[in-house]
């Protein structure tokens, strides 16, 4: 048994690491104007991933499997048409009439048999025919139905995002040929590649090294836009999310003073969340999932939860029994984790850690944001005098505290059930 002593000392410590100063010292640069706002493919969220990553640098914290850094680089693409050329049955085929989601430089079909061929016929659901063609990811022609021109002209626009590469391409054919038996259509596209990166660090486990747990959040944000009245344009997302990834910074340093953890801590600062999830997209899939014992993902816990202090909510909470096992280590303090009070907005499956709860990872989301009544969300007053330093220290301290028992090894939480969407 511990004797009170280093109990006191215990709780000295932690509060010597995490506190409302060193909160704001870490807020105060990633909120800060010259990081413009942290867009993606902006000079301001490379200062921020710099400063990341001299922050686990700091902290001794080792890179992931095989980096030679901190920054998890990945590349993706946008395709834009070039030039259509060809013909549906003798019916000319061009831009007007074509919708691609690729990132191939060419696309060439001469025969109906090259590709498989969906239709959407008039009368049909647009959205459950064509969006489950697209994420399965694989080559298709897909006849839609002129009756359907404003979602096709939708999907146009759509095609031009940026996507992780792959060789297979869906073509959307806009006609009212649903009954083909030529095609003759060649595409060409011109490429542009992106560079992006999530900043990742890690404290191998003292006995359980291939048994990971991830603390995470999102460091990009939404950049510039127009300036509201007070004339300010800059998008700092004190709260979305720099507070979330304050509270990795801050937890990384904490467990690496520690040196108690059992199992690997993998702390990572995902980009992209705002323009898809593409960060936490990528990192998940260089994951197993079968080695990842829980995620904790930190989104906006800058301002009070609708509970008031000490208190944070865990999106999926019923899915597992992690906020259960988060709780019992709470006992006897003032700090309540509850379920998600906003289970419409389907929070769970909307984050960064959607990817790995998918494949039953009991990964969730902790947060505070009040969905309903967040005066500063995504605009340019999400600054960081809006924030509580002292709140969201405690909540990031209780984090510490919560996942001992998880960060230790003793305590496994229950998957998610692969069919619970
Ligand atoms: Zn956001």
């Amino acid at each position: 048994m511990a004797s009170v002593t280093s109990f006191l000392l215990a709780q000295d410590k932690i509060d010597a690491i995490i506190n409302a100063k060193e909160a704001e010292r870490i807020e105060r640069v990633l909120s800060s104007d010259d990081m413009q706002g942290r867009k993606v493919f902006t000079p301001g969220i490379d200062r921020a991933a710099d400063f990341i990553a001299s922050e686990f640098a700091k902290s001794k914290l080792s890179f992931l499997g095989n980096a030679k850094s901190y920054l998890q680089e990945f590349i993706m693409s946008r395709a834009k048409i070039k030039s259509v050329s060809g013909s549906l049955d003798g019916e000319a085929l061009n831009e007007n009439n074509i919708a691609i989601n690729t990132t191939s430089a060419a696309i060439n079909i001469t025969s109906l048999k090259d590709y498989p061929v969906f239709m959407v016929k008039p009368g049909d659901d647009f959205s459950k025919v064509v969006f489950p063609i697209m994420e399965a990811e694989k080559n298709a022609v897909i006849l839609v139905d002129t009756s359907f021109t404003r979602r096709f002209r939708g999907m146009q626009r759509f095609g031009g995002n940026a996507k992780f590469s792959t060789t297979q391409s869906q073509v959307l054919i806009l006609t009212t040929n649903m009954n083909p038996s030529r095609i003759d259509l060649h595409i060409q596209n011109d490429l542009t590649e992106q560079h992006l990166k999530n900043v990742v660090g890690v404290i191998p486990g003292k006995s359980k090294k291939d048994e990971y747990v991830i603390f995470s959040g999102h460091y990009d944000h939404l950049g510039i836009g127009r300036p509201d009245a007070k004339g300010d344009s800059i998008y700092n997302g004190a709260n979305d999310d720099a507070a979330g990834t304050t509270g990795v910074i801050m937890l990384a340093n904490y467990f690496s003073q520690m040196k108690n953890n059992e199992r690997t801590l993998i702390f990572v600062a995902f980009t992209g969340e705002e323009s898809g999830g593409f960060g936490s997209r990528y990192f998940s899939k260089q994951m197993d999932p079968d080695k990842v014992i829980a995620m904790f993902n930190i989104e906006m816990i800058g301002t009070e939860s609708k509970w008031g202090k000490n208190s944070a909510y865990i999106t999926g909470y019923d899915k597992t029994d992690m906020g259960a096992i988060l709780q019992k280590n709470l006992e006897g303090t003032a700090f309540t984790f509850y379920p998600d009070p906003y289970p419409s907005q389907n929070l769970f499956f909307r984050s960064d850690n959607a990817t790995l709860a998918e494949q039953g990872v009991p990964a969730h989301t902790i947060s505070t944001s009040k969905m309903d009544s967040e005066p500063n969300y995504h605009k340019q007053s999400d600054q960081i005098e809006t924030l509580d330093m002292d709140n969201m220290a405690m909540i990031i301290k209780s984090l510490a505290l919560s996942s001992r028992s998880i960060v230790n090894g003793k305590d496994a939480p229950t998957r998610v059930k692969k069919d619970s969407q």
